[in-house]
């Protein structure tokens, strides 16, 4: 079918579902990391923005909010960049491992792969594919220009953030060294581990994310400047590893229910790509038992359920 929307019904829809998220309840902020336990439960923002620019804005879409996990998709980028979709595939892969971001049993199940970039073992180790190899602050540059060039604007270090995470990574680093052990970490292994926790602790804002999932459903092409960012090929592909585990062990029930490809971060975020049509972020820090936002789950399901869009519906989405 064809469908054609106008921006007003898209703006509409956007207000629509931050009304209603904005009364679901729930959820807890994460508490394994001190900085992220300590942050207003009640900021929420929902930001969406079109291939040509054009951008929407509701609520606390300004606030700098820790992007953790959803830095996995920009840097898993920049590791196709420089190392091709293939090369990705070969060094990490690209499963779903149906487990919890940190989990050590999934390394163990697989012991021959880190199983996809957008889980903590494949982000660690696509740190560790970052060129130029050994060299920390050309590898940071490297990971932040990236960042900033798919966003349209420049994201910022939190670095309270940075020394509550890097005190308390214990996990992250066992599973460093684990992967280690199976050869799977191509540099250094505790500046990868440091190159990983610091791109998690990087603050952005929702529309900042809005901007990165319009560049990634524009096929590379920021449309806040109109620069490209990356090769057109790279873009189904990591659509491809956001829409198989980008909200890990429910990564199923959510493309089920809600008909876009998303990855979420503890920090509260959420990244949501509709290939073509738009991008689409939210922020609210209580989260589900799996660690994804529950307001901007809310938000983001209403919004593809009042303009009636799915990746697998087949339709031709013509925004008028
Ligand atoms: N920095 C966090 C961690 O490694 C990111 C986890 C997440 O956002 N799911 O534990």
């Amino acid at each position: 079918m064809d469908i054609t929307l106008s921006k007003q019904q898209i703006q509409d829809a956007a207000h629509t579902a931050y009304d209603f998220a904005a009364k679901v309840t729930g959820g807890a902020n994460a508490n394994y990391i001190p900085y992220l336990a300590n942050i207003a439960p009640s900021l929420f923002g929902l930001s969406v923005m079109l291939p040509d620019g054009t951008a929407f804005n509701i609520g606390d879409t300004g606030y700098r909010f820790g992007i953790e996990s959803v830095s996995k998709v920009p840097t898993a980028i920049l590791a196709m960049r420089q190392h091709t979709p293939a090369g990705v595939l070969e060094k990490i892969g690209a499963d779903a491992t149906g487990l919890p971001f940190n989990s050590i049993f999934a390394i163990l199940l697989e012991n021959d792969h880190p199983s996809t970039p957008l889980v903590n073992a494949g982000a660690i180790s696509a740190c560790s594919m970052i060129d130029p190899k050994g060299d920390s602050d050309a590898k940071w540059k490297a990971i932040t220009d990236n960042i900033t060039d798919l966003c349209g604007s420049a994201p910022q270090l939190i670095d309270e953030l940075y020394h509550s995470e890097s005190a308390t990574n214990f996990n992250n680093r066992a599973i460093t060294w684990l992967l280690k052990n199976y050869d799977r970490i191509y540099d250094d292994p505790d500046m990868s581990l440091d190159l990983y926790t610091r791109q998690c602790s990087l603050g952005v804002t929702s529309s900042q994310l809005a901007a990165m999932a319009a560049t990634i459903a524009s096929g590379g092409v920021c449309p806040v400047n109109g620069k490209r960012v990356f090769d057109p090929a790279i873009a189904p592909k990591i659509t491809t590893l956001i829409a198989t585990v980008g909200f890990y062990q429910h990564t199923g029930d959510w493309l089920y229910t809600s008909g876009i490809p998303a990855k979420s971060g503890v920090g509260g975020g959420v990244l949501g790509v509709l290939p073509g049509v738009l991008g689409i972020a939210a922020f609210a820090p209580p989260l589900d038992d799996a660690g994804n936002s529950v307001k901007a789950q809310a938000a983001i399901k209403k919004f593809m359920q009042t303009l009636g869009l799915g990746i697998m519906n087949g339709d031709r989405v013509t925004i008028a």
